[in-house]
This record gives C-alpha cells, sequence and structure tokens, in this order.
C-alpha cells in the first residue's frame, strides 16, 4: 500500500508525542466527543452514549447528537463545500488527500493506541484498519495526481448520432451538487472513514461522515487530524460523533448515502421517506457469509493447503472475527475433512484470547456487550445443528479482572450434512467462527455457496486451472469479489479478506447489492452520468479535447 512508503520524519514524530499526552488514554480524564458541524466543534446537550474499553469495560469517553443542527450541516455541506470542491481539478483535490493520508499515519501510533483500548483490537488487527485507511487515501492522492487538470470524468469514446460525424454523443460523469453522507459500522472505524471519504472527496463531492458510536474514538481523533491539516475546504468535511438522530432526514435528490452495516438498518435506511421520494442514491455494503473451498487437487501438506489453513484461521482471529470479508463458510473435500477440521483447530488453539495489550494475545474481545450477546445467540443456533469441535471448553481471558470484559473463544464447527443445515447459510455470526463442510465438485460448491444469497468475497484454493474456473463460473454473479489462492501468487497476498482499493468491494443480495473503491469507478457513485449530444468541435472544447 502507498502509505508504507510514507516516513515520519523526527520533527512530527515530536509533535506526536505532544499530542498523544493529550489524547483521550493518556489525559485519563473522561473525553466529550465533539462533533466537527459548520466548521466548529460542537457537543451535544442531551442523551449521551458511553464508550468503553471493551476488555475492561472502562468507560472511556461519551457522545451525544442531541440538539445538533443537522439540516444546518447538510446545508453547509451543500453550500459551501460542493461549490469550492467541484471547481477544483482531479489533481488539487488528490494534493488533499496525499495531506490526509498522511496526517493519519504521522499520528499511526496513537491511532494503533486508541484502536487497541475503544475496539479490543490487537496491534496487528489495528493496524489493519488504520493503515488501510491512509493507504486507501494514499491510492486515491494517486489517481487524482494521473487524472491531472480535468474537473469530472469523460466516459468512453464521442459516438456519431447523426448522418454526419459532426453530430455526436458524449457521456460523462459529473459531481453531484448535494452531500455525501457517510454511516459507517463500527469494526473498521478507520478504514471506513477512509475509503468512502477518498472516492467522495476525490469525486468532487462534499462528506458528512458518521462513524458507528460505540467505537467512535478513532474515527473522532482522525477527524480532528484531518481538520488541524487546514488542506479541507470549509464544508467539504464534518463528523457526527454519535447517534444520528435526523441527520438522514434532510437528503434530497442530489444527495448519497453510502451505509455499511447490518441488514437490517439498511432495510430501515432504504424505507425512508426521502429515499423513496426524492431518490436519494444509497449504496449499501451489509452482511455476508463469505466461503472458502479446497479444491480436490491440493495435497495435504501442499503450499497451497498452507495458505487456505493460514488465510482461514487468519479470518477467525482477525479482528476478533469481525469483518464483513470473514470466512465464515468452508468447504472441503469429504475425503480431507477431518484432516482440515484437526488442523484448524490446532492453529486456533494456539491462539491467547486476552486484553490485546497483554503479552502474547492473538485475539481480542468483540466490540460490544450487545455484540457479544448477538455472537453467542448466533453461535448456539450453528451449534444446535453441527458438531462443536472447538470453543466448548472452559475459557479464560488472559490479563483482564476476572469477569470483565467482551470476550468469545474460537468456535470450529463441523456439518457433515451440509443440505440438513439451516443457519450456517443464513445467519451471520459476526465473531470467530467457521463452519467446515464437505463439497467435492465444482457444482456442488455453487450450490452451496449461493444458499448464502449473495457475498462480498469467497476464495477457492486450487491449482488445477479448469476447476477454478468451473468455480468461478458457478459463484461469480452471486459475489463482489472471488479470490484464487494457487500457489503462485501466494506469498503476494494479504488472503480474500483484505479489500484492496484497485478492486471492487462490495456484493450482491444479503452483502447489500453495493459497490464501493475498484479505481475509479469508485468515484461514479459520486457522479451523475449525463449524456451531451451535439456538434462535435463544442463537445470537445467542452470537455477540454481538441478535435
Ligand atoms: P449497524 O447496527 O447496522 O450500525 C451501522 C451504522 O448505522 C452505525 O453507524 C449506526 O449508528 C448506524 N445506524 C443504526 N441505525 C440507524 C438509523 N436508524 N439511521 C441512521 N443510522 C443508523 O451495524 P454494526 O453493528 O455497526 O456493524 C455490524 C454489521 O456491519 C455486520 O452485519 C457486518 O457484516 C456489517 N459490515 C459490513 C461491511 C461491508 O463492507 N459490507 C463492513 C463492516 C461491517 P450508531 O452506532 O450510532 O447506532
Amino acid at each position: 500500500m502507498g502509505a508504507s512508503r510514507l516516513r515520519k520524519t523526527a520533527k512530527t514524530r515530536k509533535t506526536e508525542a505532544s499530542r498523544r499526552q493529550k489524547s483521550v488514554l493518556a489525559s485519563g480524564a473522561m473525553k466529550t466527543l465533539a462533533s466537527y458541524l459548520g466548521g466548529e466543534w460542537k457537543e451535544g446537550t442531551g442523551k449521551e452514549s458511553m464508550l468503553l474499553d471493551p476488555s475492561t469495560e472502562e468507560i472511556l469517553a461519551k457522545a451525544s447528537t442531541e440538539g445538533l443542527d443537522f439540516a444546518a450541516a447538510v446545508r453547509f455541506a451543500r453550500e459551501r463545500g460542493g461549490p469550492v470542491l467541484r471547481a477544483m481539478s482531479f489533481a488539487a483535490r488528490g494534493t488533499i488527500l496525499r495531506t490526509l493520508s498522511r496526517a493519519i499515519h504521522e499520528h499511526r501510533d496513537e491511532l494503533l493506541d486508541l484502536a487497541m483500548a475503544n475496539g479490543g483490537n490487537t496491534r496487528s488487527d489495528a493496524k489493519f484498519d488504520v493503515d488501510g485507511a491512509s493507504g486507501t487515501l494514499a491510492y486515491y492522492a494517486q489517481l487524482g495526481q494521473e487524472l491531472g487538470e480535468q474537473r469530472f470524468l469523460i466516459d468512453g469514446e464521442g459516438i456519431q448520432l447523426g448522418r454526419s460525424p459532426r453530430f455526436v454523443g458524449q457521456h460523462a460523469v459529473l459531481p453531484r451538487r448535494g452531500v455525501a453522507v457517510h454511516v459507517n459500522a463500527f469494526n473498521f472505524p478507520a478504514w471506513g472513514l477512509g475509503e468512502k471519504l477518498a472516492c467522495a472527496i476525490l469525486g468532487g463531492m462534499p462528506v458528512i461522515v458518521k462513524p458507528a458510536t460505540s467505537t467512535a474514538i478513532v474515527a473522532q481523533r482522525i477527524a480532528e487530524l484531518l481538520v488541524a491539516t487546514n488542506a479541507l475546504p470549509e464544508g467539504a468535511f464534518q463528523l457526527v460523533a454519535g447517534p444520528p438522530g435526523n441527520l438522514l432526514e434532510h437528503l434530497g435528490g442530489d444527495d448519497v448515502l453510502s451505509f455499511t452495516g447490518g441488514g437490517n438498518t439498511a432495510a430501515t435506511l432504504r424505507a425512508m421517506a426521502c429515499v423513496a421520494r426524492d431518490s436519494v442514491r444509497v449504496n449499501v455494503e451489509a452482511d455476508s457469509l463469505n466461503a472458502a473451498i479446497l479444491g480436490p487437487d491440493v495435497e495435504l501438506g501442499s503450499d497451497t493447503y498452507n495458505a487456505f489453513l493460514r488465510d482461514v484461521a487468519r479470518d477467525v482471529t482477525q479482528k476478533t472475527g469481525q469483518k464483513c470479508t470473514a470466512i465464515r463458510r468452508v468447504f472441503v473435500p469429504s475425503d480431507k475433512i477431518d484432516e482440515v477440521v484437526a488442523e484448524l483447530c490446532a492453529r486456533l488453539k494456539e491462539v491467547k484470547v486476552g486484553d490485546p495489550r497483554a503479552d502474547g494475545v492473538g485475539m481480542g474481545p468483540v466490540a460490544t456487550a450487545a455484540q457479544q450477546r448477538d455472537v453467542r445467540d448466533g453461535l448456539d443456533r450453528l451449534a444446535a445443528e453441527s458438531i462443536r469441535a472447538l470453543g466448548n471448553g472452559p475459557f479464560e481471558p488472559v490479563g483482564v479482572p476476572a469477569g470483565k470484559g467482551f470476550f468469545i473463544p474460537a468456535s470450529v464447527f463441523v456439518q457433515k450434512d451440509p443440505d440438513a443445515a439451516k443457519a450456517v447459510h443464513a445467519r451471520e455470526v459476526f465473531g470467530p467462527c467457521i463452519t467446515v463442510m464437505p463439497a467435492d465438485d465444482a457444482p456442488r460448491v455453487g450450490d452451496l455457496v449461493r444458499r448464502g444469497g449473495g457475498g462480498l468475497v469467497s476464495s477457492v484454493y486450487t491449482d488445477d486451472r479448469t476447476y477454478a474456473a468451473d468455480v468461478v463460473l458457478e459463484i461469480g454473479s452471486s459475489h463482489g469479489r472471488v479470490f484464487i489462492g494457487s500457489a503462485k501468487i501466494l506469498d503476494q497476498t494479504g488472503g480474500p479478506g483484505t479489500v484492496l482499493p484497485q478492486t471492487i468491494h462490495g456484493g450482491p443480495g444479503r452483502a447489500g447489492g453495493g459497490e464501493e473503491l475498484g479505481g475509479l469507478r469508485g468515484l461514479a457513485f459520486y457522479g451523475q452520468r449525463v449524456a451531451i449530444q451535439g456538434d462535435r468541435p463544442l463537445v470537445d472544447a467542452l470537455l477540454g479535447r481538441s478535435s
């Protein structure tokens, strides 16, 4: 990622150290998270939400948005931020993104500490989130430089429409004149903010970001850092730190809503009057029962086999399984299922669970008490129909006061009759668990995987080209992404769980039907595609082309 190339200077490290002294953790005092609206930091006045450390249950901060004027915030974005961004070239917008990426990277250590405290992340989980944010911003900054002085995207070539080549039609994508509201999930407070912000700002739309309240400390600190750069034009960026209140009710036909979270919340938002009445454009990134498939050609102990085990085990424990792209269902040839289950259980037993700041801990708690209840309920449903090979025994998280913290041990389920099982294909358990099932050929794999109802990403581990092609054709159209884990590329990938900005993120059906990122494709959501018809020289001049 581009961010790894960014390096701190001694001076910025010093600045960072002094800022850390004042940070929410170092001060020891409970911080009230302010929202950034209308160019000012503002605190709500009513009911407060408490933000906890999920390892210790200590209250770290509080937030309220009651009494804040969201109608004014929406107007401020449309009237102040939008015109300035639209007048800028892609290169100039890219320069803003480069500055934002650097600001996050320069404060990386502070942000990692906050993610460990408020998100229960291990340091490695926290890096995944924070570096994902700075890396995605840096990637879109580079795209901005490459697009140069253009201010909107030209879509394809001019098309002759009349008898002579003079009369042409040309598609272009112009920035929408409204505001982009970004509602994010609790599990990626940094990356979720960065990946959406990058596409919107480069696309020329002002943004209001609303992170999930429970883990908003990281997002709110990032907002402070971004504002302090002074790189963002007035009105281009606002933050709601706390519950959404009536924010979304103010959206209209020029605005867009990009939502990441649960499918039920998405359904509520899609049913809002403004969405139905004014065609507010909505993108949804929701749940997914991602699958990993082991090809029949893969020998036990081979490189491809080991990569498959590595990626599955990583997805169970990384972010404590709270990753929308995490593998939930594992399909293996029936003659290998016992070995696969034994190897996965052995690997997962080695992972120490506890306070991520304690030595050797490889998996932290889930983010909230509600999340812990929801995961336990989901595990009970899986246990009612499958055999639990791991996760049943006595369990003592390390480094935490007795009885405290929202911990869940890793679970491995085995279901040898996938036709008899229902919950495994229907319920996304957003925690550290997988279910291993037999599937021996591509059509059977396709049938079982598609029972998930549409997903973000599934993966097939094979070195057999025919099997890879058969599986991709079986499952491709019910996913946003398919990852082929073959021997030649295994040392170059972070596995299927890593979202890269170059390719799209999103998926049909249960996954929300959305699409984000994918290089310049990610900008399309923030623009209106318009067909411009007219005299060719006139159209060319308008597009900045010589005819
Ligand atoms: P959630 O409860 O649906 O909340 C998501 C966001 O929506 C939060 O910011 C929440 O704010 C806000 N929200 C809730 N009700 C709202 C309403 N009526 N109006 C406006 N905003 C509202 O989901 P979550 O528990 O944070 O996240 C877990 C889910 O997200 C999982 O199902 C996971 O699969 C999915 N997810 C998907 C992706 C993806 O890219 N596809 C990525 C990550 C997570 P408050 O926090 O203030 O309530």
